[in-house]
């Protein structure tokens, strides 16, 4: 057959060559990842002047030293979560099959926006979801869709929550016709609920955000009282929020109380699981998820507690019709629909996307290879290590230990013999444990983050990396009381 001279292919030998030499990097980058920094000490001006500011090229370059030198560019000068002593925010170590996964998904490169176009791949996604759904512990009945983290999922989930619950024009009419539609959430949710607020038209006026009781959790009493006066001012409830592991404390929502008062009033009842709710597989924390099973929606990021590369996040919906009533406008030239009993799947039906990657396979694939005794083992663990952070917090007179919930620790750096009374000692510590936070981010030895805990600055830790060991506890605590000390005694004696 005739082949046409182009830039794009890469010959079978070359692909080979360049393939295995790439893979041979990784190798030995992943291999290597506990003797590097965690994170590069260079400023964005440094790295800018790494990176050269070239013009874009007018001719091409050959592949191979083009993947040789961004390798080298990215091992280099990268904050690596996969480092066992990253301990920040809520980003895990990426499950290495993941990456392969990723490769291959790239390279049959379905669309996962229409079955026709993604045959195999659509009954990959909707095996997977159906595992994701089997293995927090609610119906395999839940459908969903994958998507790209827990911004996307829980956006998909409000607007479905709002097709359900909200006058059946609104699709026609938008929201002018109707009430105020108001969401409910605890004071402590992501900062998603407000993006949606603003992206679907309601407004950041139209949700309340309810007090939280001295765990931490969302107060239902006010909940309720707040429900029936926004009924007697005439306003329309239509969803409540409840969270499953908040992404400062971890704390979990009361979610069977929560779903008592969606069921009496008639709302949709949507969780926030995005790094928590993985933890439900656990058997000794079912209690702690009670009520899960009763979610009409729940959000859930693949790309946290399973330890997926970026990006994957996942709406569940107990019933899925909701998602196509949401999604689904059947326009004429999308000719693939209702070929077979029961219509087929397309995901474009689903969610916010059309054209859709093959996200799914490197989900599908760590499940299997982990299987979920494997993730049982491994969340156990980092809860274990979490504990165990704080447990060493407490044990120190220099540290003092504020809030330890699944895997996420909160700890303070208190100097000896520190004078101050009242307001001057809050301010000092506050002031002092932020820049500590600052110094060891920039020391490399360690990445923590911060939480402000009952007006309090607090070192965070959030453990959802599958390389940490007890020895890098230990090892961070000593860092911390060494930093702490060195910030302490410059700050004093300004
Ligand atoms: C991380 C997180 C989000 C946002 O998820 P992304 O994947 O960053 O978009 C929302 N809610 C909670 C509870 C989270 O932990």
């Amino acid at each position: 057959m005739d082949k046409r001279e182009n830039s794009i292919e890469i010959s079978k030998v070359e692909f080979q060559k360049m393939g295995y030499q790439l893979i041979d990097t990784i190798a030995d980058f992943l291999n290597n990842i506990s003797n590097q920094p965690v994170t590069t000490s260079k400023s964005p001006k440094e790295l800018q002047s790494i990176l050269g500011n070239a013009a874009l090229p007018k001719t091409g370059k050959p592949a191979d030293q083009l993947l040789i030198s961004a390798s080298k560019l990215l091992f280099d000068n990268s904050l690596l979560n996969g480092h066992p002593r990253f301990f920040g925010f809520i980003t895990s170590s990426a499950a290495p099959i993941g990456a392969l996964a990723d490769l291959l998904a790239a390279s049959v490169n379905p669309n996962v926006g229409g079955q026709i176009l993604s045959p195999m791949a659509t009954e990959i996604e909707k095996q997977t979801i159906k595992w994701l759904a089997e293995f927090i512990g609610v119906s395999p009945n839940y459908g969903g869709v994958l998507v790209s983290g827990g911004n996307m999922a829980n956006f998909t989930a409000f607007l479905a929550a709002r097709t359900a619950k909200a006058p059946k024009d609104i699709k026609e009419k938008g929201l002018y016709g109707s009430k105020q539609l108001i969401a409910y959430c605890s004071k402590s949710t992501h900062t998603w609920i407000d993006k949606a607020a603003i992206l679907l038209g309601h407004g950041s006026d139209s949700i309340r955000w309810i007090p939280t009781d001295d765990s931490n959790k969302m107060n239902t009493q006010i909940l309720e009282q707040t429900i029936k006066d926004d009924v007697a001012k005439g306003h329309q409830p239509f969803m409540v929020v409840g969270t499953a592991g908040d992404v400062s404390t971890g704390v979990v929502d009361n979610l069977e109380a929560i779903a008592e008062i969606c069921k009496t009033n008639d709302l949709w009842f949507h969780i926030d699981g995005a790094y928590g709710i993985p933890a439900a597989v656990i058997p000794e924390l079912k209690a702690l998820f009670k009520g899960v099973e009763d979610a009409d929606s729940i959000a859930l990021d693949p790309h946290k507690w399973l330890y997926s590369p970026l990006e994957a996040g996942c709406t569940l919906v107990k019933n899925p019709k909701h998602l196509i009533d949401t999604y689904s406008s059947h326009p004429e030239y999308y000719n693939f629909s209702l070929t077979e009993e029961g219509g087929s799947l397309n995901y474009f039906e689903y969610g916010f996307q059309n054209s859709r990657g093959f996200r799914a396979l490197k989900v599908w694939l760590a499940l299997q290879q982990i299987g979920s005794d494997g993730y049982v083992k491994l969340i156990s663990e980092d809860i274990a290590l979490s504990k165990y952070f704080a447990e060493l917090a407490e044990q120190h007179s220099e540290l003092e230990a504020v809030s330890q919930n699944l895997s996420i620790a909160t700890f303070r750096y208190i100097p000896e013999n520190l004078e101050l009374t009242g307001n001057k000692r809050v301010e000092y510590l506050n002031k002092l444990n932020e820049i500590l936070v600052t110094k060891l981010q920039e020391g490399g030895e360690l990445f923590l983050s911060n939480a402000i805990v009952k007006e309090q600055y607090c070192m965070r830790t959030c453990i959802v990396n599958f390389r940490t060991t007890r020895k890098d506890i230990e090892a961070s605590i000593e860092i911390i009381l060494k930093e702490g000390l060195t910030v302490h005694k410059a700050l004093s004696f300004k």
